[in-house]
């Protein structure tokens, strides 16, 4: 994506229908952020971890629930954990025909294997997961067409009788 010729761009995100260009300014801010973003987390990471310290301290913030905990334990102080919340899990459950778009568990045991305990493979499968699951694996009406993760995706593959739910992708 960092890469991606204007033109090609253009043309893929035209394929996923009205206001394209609208689109492809979102997708140009996002990849703009996350580079920046990326940027500044290896440099930011030691200090911050002093300040967190570990999942307990963050335990005291009641507004923090798990996956956010989890989140901020990987992104800001630099530990290996895996952040699973109903946007991975929906993303995940789907590719790998798992019905209960919830199940952590499952996601988990499927999806930390493949980050071999690699900190910023952690990092880019949660942000581009979470992405992937707000603008095109959404909860209702996903864009499949469109979704690169379209072949090996048991969801999209299933048929409408078979597919949990019913639902057409
Ligand atoms: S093909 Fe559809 S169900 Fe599968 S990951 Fe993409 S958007 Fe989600």
């Amino acid at each position: 994506m960092f890469r991606a010729a204007p033109n090609a761009l253009i043309a893929a995100v035209g394929l996923a229908g009205a206001h394209r260009d609208d689109k492809v300014e979102r997708i140009r801010t996002t990849v703009a952020e996350f580079k920046r973003f990326r940027d500044r987390l290896d440099s930011e990471t030691m200090r911050r971890a002093g300040l967190l310290g570990g999942a307990r301290a963050l335990r005291l913030l009641s507004q923090f629930d798990k996956p956010t905990r989890a989140r901020a334990l990987l992104f800001a102080a630099g530990q290996v954990v895996l952040p699973v919340d109903d946007d991975v899990s929906r993303v995940v459950t789907r590719l790998i025909g798992e019905s209960n778009v919830r199940n952590r568990g499952v996601t988990k045991r499927w999806l930390a294997p493949q980050l071999d305990r690699d900190l910023n493979a952690h990092r880019d499968a949660i942000i581009y997961l979470r992405h992937h699951a707000h603008h095109t694996c959404t909860a209702v009406g996903p864009h499949c067409p469109v979704c690169p993760l379209r072949p090996g995706c048991a969801f999209a593959g299933a048929s409408s009788t078979t597919r949990p739910g019913g639902a057409a992708p």
